[in-house]
């Protein structure tokens, strides 16, 4: 199975940052600054905002390391 799917797609619309996750799906950082906050794209998780965006950054990413939902089929 291949999965390029996170690479080639265009990011929507004020994402500034992914990462992806385990099972393929991905971690939208969206904001910036004092209003940073992140979505997975495989869960209903999300989180923010954060006061600061290099710490919504360390939780998207946290978050990406253990989700193991799929991302929607498209
Ligand atoms: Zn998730």
């Amino acid at each position: 199975m291949q999965n390029t799917h996170a690479f080639t797609e265009p990011w929507p619309k004020g994402v500034v940052a992914r990462y992806l996750t385990l099972a393929g799906a991905t971690v939208d950082v969206t904001g910036g600054g004092e209003d940073t906050g992140y979505q997975c794209s495989g869960c209903p998780y999300s989180s923010g905002p954060y006061w600061r965006d290099d710490i919504a950054h360390g939780h998207a990413q946290g978050h990406a390391e253990k989700c193991r939902g799929l991302p929607r089929p498209s």
